[in-house]
């Protein structure tokens, strides 16, 4: 079977992330309009009707902007914690109550194919989750809007074949950078988002031959650059002493537009 995946949209303008296989699929979080993830999806020659739910992380607009829409119009069901769906239902917020789906943290449940669980992070949320998909021996872990890798993320993250992890801003760009002092310490808190740093060095301490896809995700536009990440993993792993030449394939998420698919298995 083939396990497919491509990040349509990372960062705080929106995101979505597509997982596959030959018959179905499933969406991470509906960050960007319906329409969008409707288009983005046909130029890859997906249709939506395989598309067998979005599970959504945490109630921040850059996860659900298209979530209405796709839940009224396409009647696509959203996969969540009764805690998340809390923080995200409002009287304004015209769901379809028919999509809704309850999951429990760390509870498995199957869907499309896929053997998925939801972790807690840490993130300014109510609450927010990461993913684990499971498809056979093959695993992908999507772990975004995070302040910290904590005890219970870990395992998760170190399981991944295909690890799609937070490197939201550079730590240098952010200390002298414009946003208010406030802002600054909210991002760089515990419940924020990781820095390319942090992320860097649980890496390169972590890092093993089954991990064999490695994508930067959630970058900052006013914080960060895909160099500066790049380059701050690359130095992390050969301070470590890591020989990353043909092993690990590390990319950067766009923000604005998909990235290529990649096919974990053939
Ligand atoms: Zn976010
Ligand atoms: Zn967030």
């Amino acid at each position: 079977m083939k396990l497919n995946f491509c990040s349509l949209s990372s960062g705080s303008s929106g995101n979505c992330y597509y997982i596959g296989n030959e018959f179905h699929g499933i969406l991470i979080d509906a960050g960007i309009s319906a329409s969008s993830i409707r288009k983005f999806l046909k130029d890859m020659n997906i249709s939506l009707q395989t598309i067998m739910g979005v599970l959504i992380t945490h109630n921040h607009i850059d996860h659900i902007r298209g979530l209405e829409v796709l839940t009224r119009k396409n009647s696509l069901p959203a996969f969540t914690t009764p805690k998340i769906w809390e923080s995200i239902l409002s009287p304004e917020k015209n769901i379809s109550r028919d999509c809704i789906r309850e999951i429990g943290l760390q509870q498995k449940f199957h869907l499309a194919g896929f053997d998925i669980e939801a972790f807690p992070v840490y993130h300014d949320a109510p609450e927010t989750v990461g993913f684990h998909i499971c498809a056979g021996d093959k695993k992908i872990t999507i772990a975004t809007d995070l302040g910290h890798i904590c005890e219970t993320s870990a395992p998760y993250i170190k399981e991944a074949n295909l690890l799609v992890i937070e490197s939201n801003y550079d730590e240098e760009m952010l200390a002298k950078g414009a946003y208010p002092y406030y802002l600054k310490k909210r991002i760089e808190s515990d419940h924020g988002h990781l820095g390319n740093l942090q992320t860097s060095v649980f890496l390169a301490d972590i890092i093993s031959d089954k991990l064999s896809h490695i994508c930067l995700a959630h970058l900052s536009k006013n914080n960060n650059t895909p160099e500066r990440a790049l380059q701050t993993l690359y130095t992390a792993l050969s301070q470590s002493g890591i020989d990353r030449n043909g092993k690990h394939h590390i990319s950067i998420l766009n923000r604005n537009k998909p990235n290529e698919m990649i096919n974990l298995i053939e």
